[in-house]
This record gives structure tokens, C-alpha cells and sequence, in this order.
């Protein structure tokens, strides 16, 4: 079987910190070992739109962001086609047929869903769009017959449902849907890296975030003011890594090399956290080898977006020919889907011979 790779984001922001550990540096290794026959990269405007109906801008300007974030990653259009969701409308169309497969009570049921709508304040009166966005994603994954989606641990409702839908579209219409994989950081602190403020997953929505595109001057500024243990006072004081959002940090973007380069007296992480958790270690000192971990792993993305800024227009040329690819693709799938379900009516010679003979002399 293809080995073929689908996942995206929302143009709700620039990248952040998060997206990178959660999926994009997994993405960059998996495109670059060159294993995979396809490589599709989304960014999901008309799941934006469902929670942000009313401000279409928001939603128009934070493409080219997403896009550049990607390249200066590394996404290499060569090797992964990336493209914009609304641009192939087969995947509206996937969504609709799918819907017949799910039940509201299922939808209710979904953890990641329930609690955006809890900070969405949608609890009142939910947008149906974004009540569903779980069976249009389903339709993104399956347009493209993906069998692998790196993603952060909120997505594991999401590969859930779709799941469900693909082995219910594939028993009651014959085997015709591909089942994916959901592919979660190894690294704990990677499945939902934690927000500067130490409490909520880091969010675009919540303005807790070290952004990939971020300047020097700032990211110092963030990391300073990071949650690390309140009970840790004095220097002598033994210090907590649980909820200790600096460590935690830490763990995501810490690589061994870093030790000898910014902080030679420690060998690696666990003696340096053993020393916190022992005491006589400040909060200070640690956060100053964060910065310089982050400011090291940042600044060449920094570099490469300043580069892909310079062409703008090559930008959104990459994003049209990939949604043009997208787009042919997914027809491919639509036809399938649309033949095992039995409306392909003028494609069906066979059916149309039937019905003659069916009338025929009547
Ligand atoms: P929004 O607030 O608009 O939902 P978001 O910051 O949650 O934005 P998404 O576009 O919803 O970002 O998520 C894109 C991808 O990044 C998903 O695979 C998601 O799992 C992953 N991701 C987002 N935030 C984090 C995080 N804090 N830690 C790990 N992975 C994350
Ligand atoms: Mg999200």
C-alpha cells in the first residue's frame, strides 16, 4: 500500500512553538527521508471560518503567515504539496455524504470539540459548521486516502472519528476508503506543549505563545517571564519539574549538543534537573539556558522566512499549483466514493441499459 501523508493547520495565526514540536519538525524528518509516495500539507481555511465566520480577514491574512511558516521550516514544495482547504471543494462535498454516517450524540461526545466550545464561549448557541468540523476533517484525511497524520495529542478525537467513518462508509458501500494512523511526538512534552503562562495547551486563541517567526528581543522577553515552580523561592529551596513550564520547555527543544555550547558545568537535562529538584539551582540560570536553546533552534527558521518573504508572489504560486494538484486528487476519490454509494448515475452505462429495458415496450 501508497504510503501517503496528510495533516495541516489553521490560518488562525502565525505558527507557534507548539505546532513545531506537536507536528511540523515530525513532518520535516518524514518528508526529508523521502519514504513517503505523497505528501499533502493543509492549511485549513474553511475549518477557520467555522469559528470565525465573522471576520474573514483574520482568515485571508493568516494564509501567507502559514505559508511561510511552512517554508521556512523546511516544507519543500518539491517534495510536499502544499495547498489551501476551501480551493478543492470536493472535500465539501466528501463531508456532506459523510454526515449521514455520524450521529449528533457521537459529535457531543468528542473531548477536543466540548472543550473548544467551552472557550469559545459557544455553549449557547454552536455554529453547526463548527458542531461538525470533526467529519469535514475526516473528508480532508480521506480525500487524499492518507495513511499517516502527524499531529499533537488534540487530534486524537478527530483520527478517532474518522476512523469510525471509514469502516462504516466501507461496510455499508464496499471497501473503498483508506483507514489512517495518527502519529504522536514521541516526546511527552511535545503532545501538548504547554502556553508561556503555563497553563492551557499553547494556542493561537489564547495569546500564550512563542511564536516560530519571533524576534530575539521577544522570545528573551517570554522566556523571563515563563510559570516556573511558585514554591521554589529561594535558590536553596528544592525545586518541582511537575507543571514546571521552563523544564517542560526543556524537554520539547533541548538537544545534548547544547549542553557543552551554553551550560558546560551540567553533563545533560537529568543532572540538571536533579540539581533543581535537590535545590541550590535558580530559576534564573535555568531560564537563561532556555533562551539560549530557543534563541538556537529559532533563529535559523527566523532567517529562511525573512528569505521566502522577499517573493511573495512565488509564495502563493506554490499554494495554487499545490491546490491544483490537491484538487485532482481528491475529484479521484470523490469518483470513487461517489460510484460505491451509487450516484454516478451518468457514468453507469450498465444502469442506464437497465432502466431502458425496464420501459422498454411499456
Ligand atoms: P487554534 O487556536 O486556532 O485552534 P491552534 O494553535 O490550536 O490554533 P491548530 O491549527 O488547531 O493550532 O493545530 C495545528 C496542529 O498543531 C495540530 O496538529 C495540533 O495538534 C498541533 N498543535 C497545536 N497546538 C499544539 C501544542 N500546544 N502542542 C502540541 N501540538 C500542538
Ligand atoms: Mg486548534
Amino acid at each position: 500500500m501508497k504510503k501517503i501523508m496528510l495533516t495541516g493547520d489553521r490560518p488562525t495565526g502565525r505558527l507557534h512553538v507548539g505546532h513545531y514540536v506537536g507536528s511540523l519538525r515530525r513532518r520535516v524528518e518524514l518528508q526529508d527521508t523521502g519514504d513517503f509516495d505523497d505528501i499533502f500539507i493543509m492549511i485549513a481555511d474553511a475549518q477557520a471560518l467555522t469559528d470565525n465566520a465573522d471576520n474573514p480577514e483574520k482568515v485571508r491574512q493568516n494564509i501567507i503567515e502559514v505559508a511561510l511558516d511552512y517554508l521556512a521550516c523546511g516544507l519543500d514544495p518539491e517534495k510536499s504539496t502544499l495547498f489551501i482547504q476551501s480551493q478543492v471543494p470536493e472535500l465539501c462535498e466528501l463531508s456532506f455524504y459523510y454526515m449521514n454516517l455520524v450521529t449528533v450524540s457521537r459529535l457531543q461526545r468528542n473531548p477536543t470539540v466540548k472543550s473548544e466550545i467551552k472557550m469559545r464561549n459557544f455553549e449557547a448557541s454552536i455554529p453547526v459548521g463548527f458542531f461538525t468540523y470533526p467529519i469535514s476533517q475526516a473528508a480532508d484525511i480521506t480525500a487524499f486516502k492518507a495513511t499517516v497524520v502527524p499531529v499533537g495529542e488534540d487530534q486524537m478525537p478527530m483520527i478517532e472519528q474518522t476512523k469510525e467513518i471509514v469502516h462504516k462508509f466501507n461496510f455499508v458501500y464496499g471497501e473503498t476508503l483508506v483507514e489512517p494512523k495518527i502519529l504522536l511526538p514521541d516526546n511527552e512534552a511535545c503532545l501538548r506543549l504547554p502556553g508561556t503562562d503555563g497553563k492551557a495547551k499553547m494556542s493561537k486563541s489564547l495569546g500564550n505563545c512563542i511564536y516560530l517567526s519571533e524576534e530575539p528581543g521577544d522570545i528573551k522577553k517570554k522566556v523571563f517571564s515563563m510559570f516556573t515552580d511558585p514554591t521554589h523561592i529561594r535558590i536553596e529551596d528544592p525545586g518541582k519539574l511537575e507543571g514546571n513550564t521552563v523544564f517542560t520547555y526543556l524537554d520539547a527543544f533541548c538537544r545534548p549538543e547544547y549542553f557543552p555550547e551554553f551550560l558546560p558545568e551540567y553533563k545533560d537535562l537529568d543532572e540538571l534537573k536533579a540539581h533543581y529538584q535537590r535545590g541550590g539551582l535558580g530559576d534564573m540560570k535555568v531560564k537563561r539556558f532556555l533562551n539560549n536553546v530557543l534563541q538556537a533552534e529559532l533563529e535559523p527558521i527566523r532567517n529562511r522566512r525573512k528569505e521566502f518573504q522577499k517573493d511573495i508572489p512565488a509564495v502563493y504560486e506554490i499554494l495554487r499549483k499545490g491546490s491544483e494538484k490537491a484538487e485532482q486528487v481528491a475529484a479521484q476519490t470523490l469518483k470513487e466514493v461517489k460510484v460505491a454509494m451509487k450516484i454516478d448515475y451518468f457514468s453507469d452505462e450498465a444502469l442506464i441499459r437497465e432502466q431502458a429495458e425496464k420501459f422498454a415496450g411499456g
